[in-house]
């Protein structure tokens, strides 16, 4: 079957009342990006609330299906054979041409639904399911009618052009990213980060983040790592901006200075200051990190509070509720697991304490914190100045 053309259905942003095209030109535009990349010059435009990705060269269609399932917003991804406006009698024989190429020697139930925006057409839509239903079941002797429950469902479009389609195969969902918003992932090299950066973009937010970066303790393969994670990410929420801050003198004035049971805490809470800074300085309205309830040490209740204290932007934690096998599972999905697992320390494995504290106390927390000033700040400001800034995409 040679297909021309895709129809890319969206569900959510359907709904959205005046703003709706702006929702559907992000869409098309995150297509459009996407497609370049593949053979088949495509053009992806909108037509009667419609939007369609056209080939003008030979494309493959899988390829083209699977770049599709990387844009949000996407909820259906159906080939299209699409045929000028023909007379009602060719077109019979049009539409059975293209359910016999489709589904060659078929012999199950299906059924002709058929929609006219095109009023003046002879044949009004129950007219054509009779019409193409007939020349398919002479034809296909094997299969048979089932208007309640099909196996297969023909559409018949008769717009401007007509349009035949008879599969829909699922896109990603969400809402296309593209807009203004954004927000900073703090991103590692483990399995959840980049699993919360994908859910938060899934919402149409676009993603800026931050890799802490400590050499010589991590080496350049897990900073090369956390790079290609970012890219992976980027291949559904478009490019990401990301920034390694060096944290290894930050890293090491909390080691020398504070009790080690509290290390992970005292480093996770600068962490999140630094990312709150570099979130205020580049626009990004909210913070976004890949903690779960209960995962480890620094991610119980209480070290969540304690981690959150030092933030005022708001934090977004997608997976605070989520099991580690449902976000393995995601992650697997969207292909960032393979690079995940690989074994490259990440800068908190180095400095972990054998016990850390499981309930920080804050006032505790506070004045381990003080030891730290005013020379901490020189540092901070030092790493955020020192910013390397890396386009994924
Ligand atoms: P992940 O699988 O995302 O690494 P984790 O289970 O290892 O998470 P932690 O190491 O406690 O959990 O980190 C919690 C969150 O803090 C991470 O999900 C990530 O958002 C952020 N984070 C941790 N380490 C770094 C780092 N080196 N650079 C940037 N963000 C980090
Ligand atoms: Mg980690």
């Amino acid at each position: 079957m040679e297909y021309q053309s895709l129809l890319i259905k969206y569900a959510e942003i359907g709904v959205k009342g005046k703003n709706r095209y702006m929702f559907e030109d992000r869409l098309v535009r995150r297509a459009a990006a996407v497609l370049r990349k593949i053979p088949g010059r495509f053009q992806v435009y909108k037509s009667n609330g419609r939007i369609y990705a056209e080939a003008s060269e030979a494309f493959d269609l899988d390829q083209a299906v699977e770049a599709l399932q990387h844009v949000f917003g996407i909820s259906g991804i159906s080939p299209l054979v699409q045929l000028p406006l023909m007379p009602p009698e060719e077109m019979r024989q049009a539409a059975a041409d293209y359910f016999e190429k489709a589904h060659p020697a078929y012999g199950g139930s299906f059924k002709v639904v058929a929609t006219r925006a095109n009023k003046a057409y002879p044949w009004d839509s129950n007219e054509i399911n009779r019409q193409v239903g007939e020349e398919i079941l002479s034809r296909l002797p094997e299969s048979r009618v089932d208007v309640h429950r099909p196996e297969l469902t023909l559409r018949v479009e008769v717009r401007e052009k007509v349009n035949f389609y008879s599969e829909t195969i699922p896109g990603p969902g969400g809402m296309p990213v593209g807009g203004t918003d954004k927000a900073m992932l703090l991103l590692s090299g483990g399995i959840d980060s980049p699993v919360a950066g994908y859910m938060v973009a899934k919402r149409g937010v676009n993603l800026e983040a931050v890799y802490f970066h400590a050499p010589p303790y991590t080496s350049e393969r897990a900073k090369q790592k956390v790079v290609d994670l970012a890219t992976q990410v980027a291949a559904y929420a478009g490019p990401i901006r990301l920034h390694v801050i060096n944290y290894t003198e930050i890293q090491l004035a909390i080691y020398e200075t504070c009790p080690h049971d509290e290390l992970t805490i005292i480093m996770r809470r600068y962490m999140m200051r630094i990312a709150q800074t570099l979130a205020e300085q580049n626009g990004a309205l909210a913070l976004i990190t890949g903690e779960s309830i209960g995962q480890v040490a620094s991610q119980t209740l209480k070290s969540l509070v304690s981690t959150n204290e030092v933030c005022t932007m708001p934090v977004f934690r997608p997976l605070i509720a989520f099991d580690k096998q449902d976000i393995i599972d995601l992650s697997q999905k969207i292909g960032t697991f393979e690079t995940s697992i690989l074994p490259y320390e990440d800068c908190c494995t180095i400095f972990v304490a054998k016990h850390p504290v499981t309930r920080p106390n804050p006032g505790i927390i506070r004045r381990s914190e003080e030891k730290l000033l005013p020379g901490i700040n020189e540092l901070v400001e030092k790493a955020l100045a020192e910013d390397e800034i890396i386009l994924c995409e």
